[in-house]
């Protein structure tokens, strides 16, 4: 068998590191190509001295020549790279067979949009690329002929209760699905008192009581905007519109997600929460591979449950939802007012309670156009930005 070249963006991250966990476990299958990381510089000279990609690029240009000097003292060979460009060329250069598409936010766009563009296996944990290109990212695969699997667990369950032979982006109704049930955590505050949520703090919100997961995503499963933004995601994978996905709050976090058919049937995926599973199956479908995850134990995991969502407790959904109504544009600026709330939650600018006030304002104040281009794109995202940073500015001023 041919070793498959993969490229890991955001190697030094939770997803990251599940990846390069289940690649370890099977060296006749895989050999890392690249990695690539934001800036840290320490654990990314360890996976360069243990993995021994061809390449290693840093996000940020100072990180790379610290790398670079650390890595020739060590006497590897990898070639380190800085920036943008250099993360853009890891996954279109033609050695590269799949790309695990796993940096947080905004930053990963490029670089996915140009593993899509060279028709290479895409492996897609940056929702947020989905959320602000749909259209274009999708344009891109199916150009190019590109392979698109998702590794965010949820759509990776539905993906796989979806037929043989299912190509994502293809709509799901001429198999006979009817409809997609989303399950969401409901995160670390599904039983906290509403009354206490503006005394949250940054760690208690990266808590998740299911998954270990990388900050800004934890956050986002605290006010269930990563649902929201799974919503769209899943309308753009799967070509269903949002009338036909049931969030349903499932806090064992066992059915990773389910796919009903006309016949009355209803098909479920579960599995230990663990990403390695998603993981493993991306990039070995069509076949099957070992993960290194525990099996689950059906005689002792206990009983699983289902409800509705409260509005209330989690007013990200319909945020979101509304995003989805107005199309184009829309998702990328809910996932730049996102982004920027996040980051002013953590850095305690914020407070946990206002997010949503934030997202929604920034949604009212910038207007949505046609997403047809790249640039339209970008455009939306930086007047998003800007808005929500005026909203926190002007707050802070009259807070004082
Ligand atoms: P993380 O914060 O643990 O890791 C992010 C990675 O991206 C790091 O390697 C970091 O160096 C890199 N990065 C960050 N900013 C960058 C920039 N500007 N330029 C280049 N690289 C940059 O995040 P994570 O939890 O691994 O999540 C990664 C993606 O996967 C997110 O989009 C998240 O929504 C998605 N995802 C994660 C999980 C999970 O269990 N962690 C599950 C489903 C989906
Ligand atoms: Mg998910």
């Amino acid at each position: 068998m041919n070793k498959q070249q993969i490229t890991i963006l955001g190697s030094t991250g939770s997803i990251g590191l599940s990846t390069l966990d289940v690649v370890a476990r099977q060296p006749e299958r895989f050999s890392v190509y690249a990695l690539t990381a934001y800036r840290n510089v320490e654990r990314m000279e360890a996976q360069c001295l243990q993995y021994r990609p061809r390449v290693a690029v840093m996000g940020e240009p100072e990180a790379a020549e610290s790398l670079r000097d650390r890595l020739a003292a060590a006497g590897c060979e990898t070639k380190v790279r800085g920036g943008m460009e250099a993360l853009v060329e890891v996954c279109r250069a033609p050695e590269v067979d799949a790309v695990m598409a796993a940096i947080v936010g905004a930053a990963g766009l490029l670089p996915t949009l140009a593993a899509a563009e060279h028709g290479k296996r895409v492996l897609l944990a940056n929702k947020e690329a989905l959320v602000m290109s749909g259209a274009l990212l999708m344009d891109a695969v199916g150009r190019s002929g590109a392979r698109l699997l998702p590794i965010d667990s949820e759509h990776n369950a539905i993906f796989q209760c979806l037929p043989n032979g299912y190509t994502c982006a293809d709509p799901v109704s001429p198999h006979g699905a009817s409809r997609i049930w989303l399950t969401a955590s409901g995160g670390p505050f599904r039983e906290r008192s509403l009354e206490t949520f503006g005394e949250i703090t940054p760690d208690e919100a990266c808590a998740h009581p299911n998954w270990d997961m990388g900050r800004k995503i934890s956050v986002d499963s605290a006010t269930m905007m990563n649902k929201g933004l799974e919503l769209v995601e899943a309308c753009w994978l799967f070509a269903v519109p949002p009338s036909s996905i049931q969030v349903v709050l499932h806090p064992q976090s066992i059915v990773h997600s389910m796919v009903a058919y006309e016949d009355g049937s209803v098909l479920a995926q579960m599995g230990n929460p663990d990403m390695r599973t998603p993981i493993a199956h991306a990039l070995a479908w069509p076949e099957r591979m070992s993960s290194g995850v525990q099996a689950l134990d059906l005689l002792s995991m206990g009983a699983l449950e289902f409800s509705e969502p409260c509005e209330t407790r989690y007013p990200a959904l319909r945020l979101a939802q509304r995003a989805l109504e107005k199309g184009g544009t829309a998702t990328a600026v809910l996932n730049a007012a996102n982004e920027v709330a996040v980051d002013a939650f953590l850095a305690g600018e914020l407070a946990f309670d206002a997010i949503p006030a934030l997202i929604e304002a920034t949604l009212e104040g910038v207007e949505a156009e046609p997403a047809g281009t790249l640039e339209v794109v970008l455009g939306a995202d930086a007047r998003a930005r800007a808005h929500a940073r005026d909203w926190l500015d002007m707050r802070r001023r009259e807070a004082v």
